[in-house]
């Protein structure tokens, strides 16, 4: 019988929350969710939109190890659009509008129908540390409750203050209290607390616009969505429009840029650079004419309208100016008001790749406490965080995904060995490897993961190997067959060759005599197509990642003291002593280590036979 009265305790049911609670709970731990608001729960803070690009390549993969964002996703999904289709594969980005609160709603739902997973509103004001191990965490009216593992995903809410204008207000999201006192805990037992911001665009009445003046922008005709092997299937509901700011905009917040909360002093933190607030975009960018907007409708059960580039802290009257100054808007009604939020979150170099607290044991953090803003980074990291802590209760290895497998993998190496100095997002520029790690193929790089864990289950484990058979046949099938009906042809070639040249699809071989498989559905047709013509590049980057990988095998010590390895510059022993790297690939990445001090840590590894014989050109390809 255990003496903890639950085996890990969860802080916080948004994004990261809710797969931490769950994967927590399905590997059989006793789970409790703390959470301020049980309404709440699942809420999307900003736009009710998952997806884009790379944020829906990470949404495909919590789907693929048994997360659950995808799947809600897709039963709440009203407008689908695959983004970046003019580029190529490695950027397409599976994009959906949800009904917001259908999704919260929906996750609810699934948590409460979680077997050993408790669910209780309260607010967690302090954490219970013996022997710097975490022992469980303390509410604010007093009841504590006790766990060998404490994972924290309290987001934007620690000590949250909200501003418009040049009014402050104490809160985690509009119309919810902050965290209190959580933050000075943290920082008590020796974690550095910073501070960031971010922003969010007033909302609008959608029966309030001028449809004339708009551009529709409807859904895709074959909608896509992100779960793999669950059978839904996503529908569109709703169209998006896009209008622009124009010049009497511009004049109205230079005018006013004063009394913007970002401009006046008030904000201190620092917010996502790759998502500014309108106040930025004029003052940054003041050569730019225009700026592109897009009206996003927020459900099926409201009339509420989400005003996509519009973010800001400008006070209400000035934020109607706006609205007003935007074609078909003029006669818009604002429903909610924007607002900026400056938040604590703690130094993701506190971490390690299992995202769990390098001082206090079994203390892990997921989500925008780390660093990181978005809803499918927070989900990515909630569900790794969840796995890790059952698996450190159950004495097994950890689960680190690297960037040769996963944008997971890359989300969590950035933030672990660069740290970050910005609300971090992902964007397919981080990953290496992009070729490979294409959302389309989530399921081939991490299924076979989230099996072995057990968090897939037996139907969806058989339809994704009844489509690796299928798959697997159509390519023999396409290399053996020849085709004799292309009018270009001199002589007949295997389909699989045709199939090779630039403009030619897999649907334009049916017109040159290709019979498909009936068993070959259009996702794993457009998955064949894609591994047939850019075949050379994924040869070519599969040598990259050999390379990668023999420096991810080198693995390093874990009590190594660099600070007396002298050979080594004094900030790369300080990096190294802090960061403490797995591997010679992670040392590598560590800003301000150096190609030179990852010679001389070979070397000193070699003198002290820590390592085999395999010099660092071969890993480095210097
Ligand atoms: C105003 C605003 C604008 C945003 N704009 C964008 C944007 O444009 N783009 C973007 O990508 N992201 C944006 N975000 C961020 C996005 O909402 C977050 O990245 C995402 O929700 C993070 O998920 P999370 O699970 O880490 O935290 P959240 O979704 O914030 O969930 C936190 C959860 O923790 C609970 N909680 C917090 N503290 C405690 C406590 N002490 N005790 C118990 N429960 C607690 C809360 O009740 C909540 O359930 C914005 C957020 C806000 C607030």
């Amino acid at each position: 019988m255990s003496v903890f009265d639950y085996d890990v305790i969860v802080v916080g049911a948004g994004h990261a929350g809710i797969e931490a609670a769950l994967a927590s709970a399905r590997l059989g731990a006793r789970t409790l969710a703390l959470v301020i608001k049980l309404e709440s729960i699942g809420r999307m803070s900003c736009n009710p939109s998952i997806g884009g690009p790379a944020k829906g390549h990470l949404t495909r993969e919590i789907d693929a190890l048994g997360g659950e964002q995808a799947w809600v996703a897709d039963l709440t999904g009203i407008h689908y659009r695959m983004l970046n289709m003019k580029k190529g594969p490695a950027v397409w980005a599976p994009r959906a509008q949800n009904d917001r609160i259908q999704y919260s709603l929906l996750m609810r739902e699934h948590l409460e129908a979680q077997t050993g997973l408790d669910i209780l509103e309260a607010s967690v004001s302090g954490l219970l540390v013996r022997d710097n191990a975490v022992s469980g965490v303390k509410t604010l009216f007093g009841k504590e409750f006790t766990a060998p593992r404490v994972i924290l995903a309290t987001g934007t809410f620690l000590n949250g203050m909200i501003h418009t204008g040049k009014v402050s207000i104490s809160g985690g999201r509009a119309g919810e209290p902050a965290a209190l006192f959580l933050s000075e805990d943290l920082g008590a037992v020796g974690l550095a607390v910073r501070r960031f911001k971010t922003g969010t665009p007033p909302r609008i009445d959608m029966r309030t616009l001028d449809y004339g003046k708009l551009e529709a922008q409807p859904g895709d005709d074959e909608p896509q969505g992100f779960s793999y092997y669950r059978h839904v299937t996503p529908r569109n509901h709703v169209s998006c429009y896009i209008t622009r700011t124009t010049e009497e905009t511009h004049r109205i917040i230079s005018e006013n840029i004063r009394l913007s909360a970002l401009y006046s002093g008030i904000i201190k933190g620092i917010g996502p650079r790759y998502c500014p607030s309108i106040e930025d975009k004029i003052v940054k960018f003041p050569d730019k004419p225009t700026h592109h907007i897009f009206i996003e409708p927020e459900g099926l059960s409201t009339h509420e309208g989400y005003v996509n580039g519009i973010s800001t802290s400008l006070p209400p009257q000035v934020q109607d100016a706006i609205i007003r100054s935007i074609p078909g808007l003029e006669r818009a009604r604002i429903v909610r008001y924007g607002y900026a939020i400056e938040y604590d979150y703690i130094s993701p170099e506190e971490i390690t790749l299992t995202l769990e607290t390098r001082k206090i044991k079994g203390l892990y953090l997921a989500g925008q406490i780390n660093g990181s803003s978005g809803y499918e980074e927070a989900a990515g990291q909630g569900l790794m965080a969840g796995i890790n802590a059952v698996l450190s209760l159950d004495g097994r290895s950890p689960l680190i995904l690297d960037r040769s497998n996963a944008y997971l993998g890359v989300l969590i190496d950035d933030l672990v060995t660069c740290g970050t100095n910005e609300p971090y997002r992902m964007f397919t520029s981080r990953a290496e490897y992009r070729l490979c790690l294409r959302q389309d193929n989530a399921d081939e790089r991490l299924m076979p993961i989230g099996r072995d864990l057990g968090l897939v289950s037996d139907v969806r484990w058989q339809r994704f190997q009844s489509m690796l058979a299928a798959k697997e046949r159509e390519l023999l099938r396409l290399q053996r067959e020849t085709c004799d009906q292309h009018p270009d042809l001199t002589e007949p070639v295997k389909f699989a060759l045709l199939l090779k040249r630039p403009r030619i699809t897999s649907q334009d071989l049916i017109r040159y005599g290709w019979k498909p498989s009936p068993d070959v559905d259009p996702g794993t047709a457009r998955r064949i197509e894609l591994e047939i013509k850019y075949e050379g590049y994924l040869k070519r980057q599969e040598e990259e990642l050999e390379r990668f990988r023999k420096a991810e095998g080198i693995t390093l010590p874990g009590d190594i003291d660099y600070m007396h390895i002298n050979t080594i510059a004094w900030e790369a022993r300080e990096k190294l002593n802090r960061i403490r790297p797995l591997s010679i690939g992670q040392a590598m990445r560590i800003p301000g280590v150096n190609y030179t001090d990852t010679s001389a840590l070979m070397i000193w590894l070699r003198k002290h036979k820590l390592l085999p014989s395999s010099p660092l050109r071969e890993v480095t390809g210097a």
